[in-house]
């Protein structure tokens, strides 16, 4: 689905990415991890298209978008992102906020898109909550309203950038495992995180980022389990 080859990225004379090289096979989750500031979010917007790539090509289903002929709006059109921070409308209704996008980018009717949300919306356990606002919501129902959003004009990949960072830790779970019950359904993810018990078991490739460069990389077991690099067993040590 997605492929990074030497991706580099820098604000000014700040290097935040060096030579990445990442790939995501169909059905796969990839996870990464690293200390605040390794570029980790600079790295999923870059996928996305929010940031320009410096040098580098991403190539995505087949496609480089680093090519500035791409439409950036249409290769968004086909990924899902859901941020730490919900990023719901507070003026829609849960339903308006999962359909928006549908009508306005993807050209469904409303009769369609309120059908294809409203099943979206049962998949994630919200279907009772359409007609609310997002602000008399919990947390994590927020997070989950924003992950339907992301999830249902079936994008090829959703990139989710610490989407259990801002909640209470109770709420956390609820989250996590609508994420694992996306990965038994085959939705292709990359995501960074701090939950490393998520990672563990939910992770088909855990990659290590430190100082914008990846560090390690492999199996969950390999790199949280047994890393060989002195610095991953530093970062993995801090965050336990
Ligand atoms: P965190 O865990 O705190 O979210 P991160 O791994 O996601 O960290 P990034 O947000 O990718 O890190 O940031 C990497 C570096 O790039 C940081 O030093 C940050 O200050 C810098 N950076 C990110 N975005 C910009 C920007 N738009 N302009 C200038 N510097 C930026
Ligand atoms: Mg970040």
């Amino acid at each position: 689905v997605l492929a990074l080859r030497g991706v580099r990225k820098s604000f000014g004379e700040h290097v935040v990415l060096r030579d990445v090289d990442l790939t995501v096979e169909p059905g796969e989750c990839v996870v990464l991890i690293g200390a605040s500031g390794s570029g980790k979010s600079t790295l999923l917007r870059c996928v996305n298209l929010l940031e320009v790539v410096d040098d580098g090509v991403i190539t995505f289903e087949g496609r480089d978008i680093t090519d500035p002929r791409v439409d950036g709006d249409e290769v968004r059109s086909r990924m899902g992102m859901v941020f730490q921070a919900y990023n719901l409308f507070p003026h829609l209704d849960v339903i308006g906020n999962v359909t928006l996008a549908l009508r306005l980018v993807h050209g469904v009717d409303a009769e369609e898109a309120r059908s294809r949300g409203l099943a979206m919306l049962d998949r994630v356990g919200l279907a009772a909550r359409a007609e609310a606002r997002p602000d008399d919501l919990s947390g994590g129902q927020q997070q989950r309203v924003a992950i339907a959003r992301a999830l249902v004009a079936n994008p090829r990949l959703m990139l989710l950038d610490e989407v259990t960072s801002a909640l209470d830790p109770e709420l956390v779970g609820e989250v996590l495992d609508l994420l694992t019950e996306l990965k038994g359904e085959g939705v292709t993810m990359l995501l960074n995180t701090h939950e490393m018990g998520f990672a563990r078991d939910v992770a088909d490739q855990v990659c290590f980022l430190h100082d914008g460069r990846i560090h390690e990389r492999g199996t969950p077991q390999q790199v949280i389990g047994e890393p060989r690099e002195e610095r991953t067993r530093a970062f993995l040590s801090r965050i336990r």
